[in-house]
């Protein structure tokens, strides 16, 4: 018999083509008077800030368009400050993971400005003082999780800028918005990439040891409609139908991942992000499948119905041999989608694999992976492999 424990993070998730347009209704009912927008420079010439703009009018008294990838510590002090000065009640991150990550990151350090204490939640029933709401245009899936990483500068010690996870239910978004139109100008090359990342979500939380009912039927149905949408949207940007299943897809993903400790292959992309500024994706894309055959032997339950989740052959099969088709599928996707296969093809130095090894030992998420790692010969003998 398996235990588990489940918790909801009291959010509101709205989806459809055309969604921001509610984002001015929907703040007027939940009382958010001054807001801040976390974005990228992109936004405005794409045309998504105008969206934004045109739904909140005057309630939208600032926008900080400096996000950066990883979140970098230097770029959440100044959005904090704008936010300060604006005395904004609540934060959009509008874009990828990063732009989402800087809102989150801004929440609770403004908390803390505020208050003068700690605004770590103190129960994971806690509320935030400033409201993250999330609009996402890429399918990595941090608006529905209560964490995020903030990346410090380059430690004097060993040279490497380190990614730092926070995680606390206060900083999981109050509102979500997933509208799929704001997807169609997605390049091919950053569906792919973020499309992987959102697989891996299913793939850990499948075998993450704290799974739960929720998290592994919100993984295979993730899977099932990535399998399905992921190619489509590459290959046709402008298919509204297959952005939308995707984003549904990323919805699933992100869910399975919210409750669940990740293992190897996400703390694996995390040093790897933060050690040496790889786009997420781009390290998503090289490190899953070494990361699921590593994990093959203790996970192939898991990884068979992943399989199968994926629309392949499985019945009748032993469940390693089809543990080993679902690694073979997302090696395919990689390829067929011309992401990257090779860290050094990501900016990863060869003379770099022995920290990269130690800096993942030590994190946390690795400790957590299913198959337990018992040194970091065993990370460096991966990370050799993808090189
Ligand atoms: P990202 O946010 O850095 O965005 C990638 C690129 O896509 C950027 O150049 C951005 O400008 C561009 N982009 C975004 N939307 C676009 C659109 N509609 N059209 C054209 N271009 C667009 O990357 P990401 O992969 O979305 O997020 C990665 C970050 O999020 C990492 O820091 C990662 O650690 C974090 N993350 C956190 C969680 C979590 O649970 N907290 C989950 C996944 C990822």
């Amino acid at each position: 018999m398996e235990t588990f424990t489940y918790s909801f993070h009291a959010a509101e998730v709205i989806f459809g083509p055309g969604a921001v347009t509610r984002l001015g209704k929907l703040s007027e009912r939940a009382g958010w008077r001054r807001l801040l927008l976390c974005t990228t420079g992109r936004s405005r010439a794409r045309g998504h800030l105008a969206s934004i703009e045109s739904a909140l009018g005057e309630r939208l008294v600032a926008v900080y368009e400096q996000v950066e990838p990883h979140v970098p510590s230097s770029r959440v002090a100044e959005a904090t400050a704008l936010a300060a000065e604006h005395d904004v009640d609540a934060v959009i991150g509008l874009g990828g993971g990063s732009a989402i990550g800087t809102a989150k990151a801004v929440s609770l350090a403004l908390e803390e400005q505020r208050t003068g204490h700690p605004a770590r939640a103190a129960f994971v029933t806690g509320q935030p003082l400033i409201p993250v709401i999330a609009i996402p245009t890429t399918y990595a899936g941090s608006e529905m999780t209560p964490v995020y990483g903030v990346t410090h500068p380059a430690d004097k010690a060993d040279g490497s800028a380190r990614k730092i996870t926070v995680s606390d239910p206060k900083v999981a978004p109050k509102l979500v918005i997933y509208d799929p139109l704001l997807t169609l100008d997605l390049p091919p090359r950053v569906t792919a990439g973020t499309g992987i990342n959102a697989v891996a979500h299913c793939i850990e939380a499948l075998y993450s040891i704290t799974r739960n009912p929720l998290s592994t039927a919100a993984a295979l149905a993730g899977l099932r409609a990535i399998a399905h949408a992921l190619p489509c949207c590459y290959d046709d940007g402008s298919d509204v139908e297959a952005r939308a299943e995707m984003l549904e897809g990323a919805f699933l993903a992100g869910t399975a991942l919210s409750n669940v400790a990740m293992g190897l292959h996400h703390g694996l992309c995390h040093v790897l992000g933060g050690a040496t500024g790889a786009a997420h994706g781009d390290a998503n894309s090289v490190v899953l499948p070494y990361a699921m055959r590593f994990n093959l032997d203790a996970t192939s339950p898991q990884l068979a119905l992943a399989a199968e989740a994926m629309g392949l052959p499985t019945a009748g099969q032993r469940a390693e041999v089809a543990a080993e088709a679902a690694a073979e599928q997302v090696a395919e996707w990689v390829a067929h989608m011309c992401l990257p296969q090779r860290l050094r093809e990501i900016g990863v130095a060869q003379e770099q694999l022995p920290a990269l090894a130690e800096l993942a030992f030590a994190s946390r998420t690795v400790r957590n992976n299913p198959k337990p790692i018992a040194d970091a010969a065993q990370i460096e003998a991966l990370l050799r492999s993808a090189w």
